[in-house]
């Protein structure tokens, strides 16, 4: 027996595995993604005279309601959502995954439930189980769009608390056209007053528009954000979600104390000046992951169509294909993500000259297995 064994651990955690992307050290890291690009260094410089400035003040406490910096996160998403919020529609926390944990522990708990659709994000399903929350994995199709007439049933039996739309999906990269999203909020409120969290990490990079005006007359939909992607800010840590003010008040009964700290909002607010350069690099990814596609079905791969800065790309044999792929990448100093998709992997768009690194090792891939395959 392990000590692990010994440990009188929760019994719904026992057995189950951590989130654990792997942190190796390769030349090229397109496995999480992240934005390739650094922050500019004017934005960096600002954001060292904003944490000087909150230095000065680190014996106190920070502003325990973030007010300036909902402010601004309210200004943001009425410039690019087509859809007005304030500061009172606003919240923000460490990262979109503590603002999930914290709709979880308001919304969810022990005898409730959550329903995602899976293949989607593997912390939605993590979190709810961390919170005392049942996960309930509702279908898709094939193709990896969500299938509805089996997602409304599966809401009608289990009657949900909380239902995930991850758009555009992670990990296979496409969006969830609006009328499906409506369709099932609809779904959701028939079965029982139930919240639906629309997690957009990644609508900066999509061809359509953020879900945000869906807010209007739907008090109980909420849309979450995050700074790790788009604004190339993942070790900042800091989400956020736009809802009606209630769900605001709402998760103010579970939010720690102070949650936020001052530097971290200092940076925060800094970024948030320079959202014009941030979104700048979004074109530019958006036109790699675009190249991306292309040249992957050129190569001959199958490509899952994507709103996102990532591409789904296969189709390898099974899990046991797909994790001999993964391998065979990395040995060419590519470092891809093996989500347990079965027959799939997933590649965030990096810099030009990293994509490059990566398509040539994936041609090398197809031309190894076309060989495998004729011996
Ligand atoms: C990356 C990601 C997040 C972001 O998490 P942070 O905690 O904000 O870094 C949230 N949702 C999805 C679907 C993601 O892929």
């Amino acid at each position: 027996m392990s000590p692990w064994d010994e440990l009188p651990v929760r019994d719904e955690l026992r057995g189950k595995s951590p989130y654990g992307a792997p942190q190796l050290d390769v030349p090229v890291r397109l496995n999480t993604n992240e934005n390739p690009y650094p922050l500019p260094e004017p934005l960096v410089e600002r954001i060292v005279e904003r944490v000087r400035e909150a230095a000065r003040n680190l014996n106190r406490y920070p502003d325990r309601d973030a007010v300036e910096l909902r402010t601004e996160l309210a200004k943001y998403l009425t410039k690019t959502g087509k859809y007005a919020v304030g500061v009172e529609n606003v919240w923000a926390a460490n990262g979109s995954n503590e603002v999930i944990q914290q709709l979880l522990q308001t919304f969810g708990g022990p005898g409730r439930t959550a329903i995602g659709f899976e293949p989607s994000y593997s912390m939605h399903g993590l979190i709810s189980r961390g919170t005392g929350t049942g996960w309930i994995s509702g279908p898709r199709n094939e193709d990896f769009t969500i299938d509805l007439v089996a997602a409304e049933k599966a809401i009608a039996e289990n009657r949900p608390e909380v239902v995930f739309i991850t758009t555009p999906n992670n990990p296979t990269g496409n969006a969830v056209p609006p009328e499906t999203v409506l369709a099932l909020y609809e779904a959701a409120q028939a079965a029982k007053p139930s919240m639906v969290v629309v997690d957009e990490a990644y609508i900066e990079f999509s061809h359509g528009d953020s879900l945000l005006p869906l807010l209007e007359g739907r008090p109980n939909l909420v849309v979450s954000r995050t700074m790790s992607k788009a604004f190339g800010a993942a070790g900042l840590r800091l989400g956020y979600l736009a809802a009606h003010p209630a769900v605001v008040d709402a998760v103010q009964l579970v939010r720690l104390p102070y949650h936020l700290s001052a530097v971290t909002q200092a940076t925060a607010l800094a970024a948030l000046e320079h959202t014009d350069t941030l979104l700048g690099y979004v074109e530019q990814l958006k036109a790699e992951r675009d190249r991306l596609v292309a040249e992957l079905r050129a190569i001959g791969y199958d490509v899952t169509e994507s709103d996102a800065n990532f591409v789904q790309f296969g189709r390898f044999d099974g899990s046991a294909g797909s994790h001999e792929a993964w391998q065979k990448i990395l040995d060419r100093g590519v470092l891809v993500r093996d989500n347990g998709v079965p027959g799939w992997l997933r590649v965030s768009a990096g810099t030009p000259e990293e994509n490059d690194a990566f398509l040539d090792a994936v041609r090398e891939l197809k031309k190894d297995l076309e060989q495998e395959q004729s011996a």
